[in-house]
Parts: structure tokens; sequence; C-alpha cells
């Protein structure tokens, strides 16, 4: 089936944009255009464009926050599914043995989930604190710290397989999380179990605080990036540090620069392309594996076209 036929039948039919700049919905400011953008806001809506789309042979891509992405400069082809407006109440009631069972759908910002923890002191989040993004890119991502992942604290997930548009709950012994990755092909996650303990209010609120301090402190965090670029090698020697000793801290390549703060920061100081950040990415990979033999892989994730500007 014809792709363009596809796009103009869905854009007649949906309330969607096109040829939207993708570096308009990343925190890394990168990005070319996408055919076709909807942010639905019900899970009805979502269901209704993702028929739509496969009944055109229409590719899909599920963004979230867009803030552990790199788009490629010649856009995305096919429809951009933005998950930011599938929120509801986020609640919680007890579970068994003294646990907190947390509900959110997975639209829902990660610093709501954790600022709702803090107002009703449950403990189980604290690490995520300061981690931008949606609930759902995070579970997915396994966010978390160099030693802990939000996958620790899931419970359950409501999925929608993106092939049949089934949806169903995993539980947590058949989800199989892994450093910075929760394994899972062509499924979207439509909302999150989270098991939690009840704690000190007073704790869990200066935990909160006292994380995001030292993220400011420690992260470049007023420029866009796409926070760590590469995975640790391992917990004792973070990406970072072999950036950092390879002499690459303050490093650019056009407008993406090796943070000044956070070696394992690429950050956009205006006008990066995904070219510059690739050319810089390929320069730092290469260094490292000179000074000490490990090649670095990325944690971002790729998305898009690959190529030339359209
Ligand atoms: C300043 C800064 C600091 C950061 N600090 C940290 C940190 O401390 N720890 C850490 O782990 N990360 C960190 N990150 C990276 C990023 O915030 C996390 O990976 C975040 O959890 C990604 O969520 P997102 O909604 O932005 O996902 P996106 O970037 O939009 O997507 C990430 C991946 O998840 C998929 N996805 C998103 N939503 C869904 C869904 N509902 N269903 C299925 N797939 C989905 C996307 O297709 C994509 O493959 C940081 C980023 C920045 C910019």
């Amino acid at each position: 089936m014809n792709l363009q036929s596809g796009i103009q039948k869905i854009k007649k039919e949906f309330r969607v944009l096109t040829n939207v700049p993708m570096k308009q919905y990343t925190r890394f400011k990168v990005g070319g255009p996408a055919d076709l953008l909807a942010v639905p806001k019900t899970r009805q809506e979502l269901l209704a464009i993702l028929t739509a789309a496969r009944n055109e042979s229409v590719p899909v891509t599920v963004v979230g926050g867009g803030s552990n992405l790199l788009v490629s400069d010649r856009g995305i082809r096919g429809l951009v599914l933005i998950t930011t407006n599938l929120t509801s109440d986020i609640c919680h009631k007890k579970g068994p043995d003294e646990t907190i069972h947390l509900t959110a759908e997975a639209g829902e910002r990660l610093s709501g989930v954790c600022r709702y923890t803090v107002t009703h002191g449950l403990s189980g989040l604290e690490f995520c604190a300061g981690i931008p993004g949606t609930v759902g890119g995070a579970v997915m991502m396994n966010a978390g710290t160099a030693t802990q992942g939000i996958g620790k604290a899931v419970l359950c997930l409501d999925l929608l397989d993106l092939d049949t548009l089934v949806v169903s709950t995993l539980k947590k012994q058949d989800l199989c999380f892994t450093y910075r990755r929760l394994s899972l092909e062509n499924h979207l996650i439509l909302g999150i179990k989270f098991t939690l303990a009840p704690g000190n209010p007073d704790m869990v609120r200066k935990t909160f605080e006292a994380t995001v301090k030292h993220k400011q402190k420690t992260q470049p965090m007023n420029l866009p990036s796409a926070g760590c670029f590469f995975k640790n090698p391992a917990p004792e020697t973070p990406a970072g540090k072999l950036i950092q000793d390879a002499g690459l801290k303050g490093e650019s390549f056009q407008d993406a620069q090796v943070s000044t703060v956070h070696a394992n920061y690429i950050v956009n100081r205006g006008n990066a392309t995904c070219q510059d950040i690739l050319a810089l990415k390929a320069r730092i990979q290469k260094a490292v594996f000179n000074h000490c033999g490990i090649m670095l892989e990325t944690e971002v994730r790729m998305i898009g076209n690959k190529g030339e500007k359209r």
C-alpha cells in the first residue's frame, strides 16, 4: 500500500499535525519533520488512530516526553504518537503485606508521579527524582541511577500490542528489565501499577530534595540534551569518567558539545543537528576505545530516517 495515500486518509479523518519538526518534541531540540503527529487524549482516541494506521499500513513511532531520543535530521516517516496527553488521576490503595499499589497512566510525567509519592509519603521511587519524561518512557527505559532502575518498583503493566491492537496486562514476573531497558517489542505501555511502601513523609521529601539538588549540581540541566548519552560499561567504570579520562570534556563538533559539567552528556549549544551529534559520538567512541579499549554503547535511542536532511 502507498504510504502517501495512507497519510492522506489519516490526515482527513483525524486531528493530526503534518510535517511537524520533531525538534519541538525532544529535549535535545533536534530532529526533522514527522509526516503525521498525533497527541491522543484518551485510550479510545489512541485506538481509533492506531486502527486507521494499521489498516493503511502507516508505520507508527511512539514518543513520550522525548527526553531520551535523538531524532534524525530527515525526520520520521509515518505517524508519530505522542503519549503526553494520555493521563488520568494518579491513585493509590493498600496492597498485601503492608505494600501500597500506585496506578498511573503512561503519559503522566514521572515528576508528577514522584510529587504524588512525596505528598502521600510513599517510598520506592526516590531515586527517580529529577528524571524528565513520562512514566511510560521511564518504564520502557528502566530509568534510574547507575545501580537502580524503575522496573524494580513495577507490579504490572497494561499493554497495547501494536500489531493486533489487543490490550493485555503483564505481571512483573513476565517482564524482563535490564540496565536501561525493558525487553518489549512493538507494544505501547498504557498504564503502570507500582508496588511502593508506606514511608516517613519527611524522609521521603528530604531524599527527593537531596537527589534533585545533587542532579542540579552535577548535571547540565540548563542546556538541551537527552541525559546520559552512553551506557555505563559497569557501575565502577562510568562512561562520564572514561570520556573525561580520554580528554574529551568540552570537546565539540559544531553546536554539539561534550558537557563541561558532566562528560557523559552531549549538549546542544543552539543549532546542533543529529549529524553533528553523531559525528561527536563517533569521535568519543574512538577516543575512549583508543584510551582504554572499551567501546561505549549509546543509551540514547536513535530514531527516524537515516541519511542527509530532506
Ligand atoms: C536532563 C536529563 C536528565 C536525565 N536524567 C536521567 C537519569 O537520571 N536517569 C535515567 O535513567 N534517564 C535520565 N534521562 C533520560 C530520560 O529522561 C529517561 O530515559 C526517561 O525516562 C525517558 O522518558 P520519555 O517519556 O522522555 O521517553 P522518550 O524519550 O520519549 O522515549 C524513550 C523510549 O521509550 C519509548 N516509549 C516512550 N513512551 C512509551 C510508551 N508509553 N509505551 C512504549 N514505549 C514508549 C519510545 O518509543 C523510546 O524508545 C535524562 C534526560 C535528560 C534530558
